[in-house]
């Protein structure tokens, strides 16, 4: 039996959903794909006020047989409203659970509830399974909808469901792909039926994949799909038969940093332009302040005056060298209440760090965003927030520019790659790893679900992470300084 998710996995690849069905054991576990299954559930449980009273089949949505009776039994009495009404079409193999059906006359209105800002190309493809489903089953379904999450909603005092969301009509795109949808379900249905799974070359369709540790195994780490777009890598996959780097003839080498990537990779050695280096190293200013911030941006606005998805700064790390030779001190702060902590971190962040100078980040379009943000918010300390912005300092630049280039960096200029590459320092020790991981768990805290020793656990570990992001740049800054 088919499923929506089967679907789009299958419509991705064939072979990813032939192992979600016979062999899980392959998969790796995906956190995001786990937090991000919870912001749909709360974005679906609002969309309800949304739509108001409606009518819910009591059985769990496993429960497909007893789901499909009552969904149907209600729509035979001539009842409206449904959420999570289930569709079954034994004969056809498939089944599908639909967020929202509204019923105007004697014609319904499938809708799909997204937590994105907008409709994405898969949602069509979503929405075209749910369609060929429904219709299977006689229901006069005559429009198509994605009610999604609207980018420029900012919440008042309370959240205003009625402008929260936006809902977007796709029927024509759903309706243009006529019989391709029942043509790939009859495909997919057939790889169900396979005692082994299909021969799929890897591409840039594992991109996401949770199998990509199992099919990419006996394939180099670094290879043309790190060089080359999708398309582009597919193409001389295709012609050379091989993702391998050293295949490729130097008529298809890129230009420019790929380049430069290219020969440190195929001689070994690290690539340094000391001129450029140099001209960087001449823009820093004294005292140095090295700056980091950790945010997190929940899909429903928080606090008061914030948008869907806008990024919140609730830590930030600073490390201060008045001159060269100087002793480096540390200043950090992290909200450990659940609050509107905005203006207290813009408060501590302004008390902390030097007003001259060079402010050094590594990726400022991300910081210069959030200080931004926080200077529309709090117009009687906009000068001082935005004298921040005007000094800053993107140390990411003479890497992502491949003025210094390692070939271990495998083609990336992020700081998580680029420092165990040129210090003794890396990230790999760390309890939390990455930014998005503590900005999910802050967001968990700030819902309230973790206990007082797991907060505890978790504050220790975003301090000790968003630390070693200030550090690094110290390092990263004296690994340029000793090229030159
Ligand atoms: S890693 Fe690639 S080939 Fe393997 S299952 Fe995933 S998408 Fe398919």
């Amino acid at each position: 039996m088919l499923s929506k998710s089967n679907y789009l996995e299958g419509l991705n690849c064939k072979k990813s959903l032939w192992f979600s069905k016979f062999n899980k054991k392959l998969r790796q576990n995906n956190e995001q794909k786990l937090y991000r299954f919870e912001i749909g559930n709360k974005v679906g449980s609002l969309a309800r006020e949304y739509f108001g009273k409606g009518f819910q089949p009591k059985s769990k949505y496993y429960e497909i047989e007893t789901a499909f009776k009552e969904t149907f039994d209600h729509i035979n009495n001539g009842g409206g409203l449904i959420y999570e009404g289930m569709g079954l079409n034994k004969d056809e193999n498939v089944f599908a659970l639909a967020d929202i059906l509204v019923k105007q006359n004697d014609r319904w209105e499938l809708i799909e509830v997204k937590s994105s800002t907008g409709v994405k190309s898969y949602h069509i493809d979503d929405l075209s399974f749910q369609y060929y489903v429904f219709k299977s089953l006689g229901l006069n379904i005559t429009k198509l909808s994605v009610l999604h999450l609207n980018k420029n909603y900012t919440k008042g005092d309370k959240i205003d469901i009625s402008k929260l969301f936006l809902k977007s009509d796709i029927s024509d795109e759903v309706l243009k792909k006529g019989n391709l949808t029942s043509l790939h379900i009859r495909e997919l249905i057939q790889i169900l039926s396979l005692k082994k799974e299909p021969e799929i070359e890897v591409g840039s369709h594992c991109k996401d994949c949770q199998y990509r540790e199992h099919c990419w195994r006996d394939y180099p780490k670094y290879n043309i799909y790190n060089i080359f777009n999708g398309k582009k890598a597919e193409e001389i996959h295709k012609r050379n038969k091989s993702v391998d780097i050293k295949k490729l003839s130097p008529r298809e080498y890129p230009k420019g940093n790929k380049l430069t990537d290219i020969n440190a990779f195929l001689s070994g050695n690290i690539f340094i332009d000391k001129k450029e280096i140099k001209k960087f190293i001449n823009t820093l200013v004294y005292p140095y302040n090295f700056l980091d911030f950790e945010t997190f941006g929940p899909a429903i606005p928080i606090l008061k005056n914030s948008k869907p998805y806008e990024n919140l700064p609730f830590q930030f790390s600073l490390h201060i060298q008045e001159n060269e030779n100087d002793v480096i001190k540390h200043f950090e702060y992290i909200n450990k209440k659940i609050k509107d902590f905005r203006l207290e971190f813009a408060e501590k962040l302004l008390k902390n760090i030097k007003n001259t100078g060079s402010v050094i980040v590594y990726n400022q379009s991300f910081e210069k965003n959030v200080i931004s943000s926080l200077a529309k918010l709090f117009p009687e300390i906009k000068k001082d927030l935005l004298n921040i912005n005007n000094r800053m300092v993107d140390l990411l630049k003479p890497f992502r520019s491949r003025n210094l280039y390692s070939p271990g960096q495998n083609g990336s200029a992020s700081i998580k790659n680029v420092l165990p590459v040129f210090t003794n320092k890396t990230y790999e020790n760390l309890d939390i790893k990455d930014g998005m991981e503590v900005s999910i768990n802050y967001e968990i805290f700030f819902n309230n679900e973790l206990t007082s020793k797991e907060k505890d656990i978790f504050f220790q570990d975003a301090l000790k992470y968003c630390k070693l992001d200030t550090y690094a740049m110290i390092d990263l800054l004296k690994v340029l300084k000793n090229k030159i």
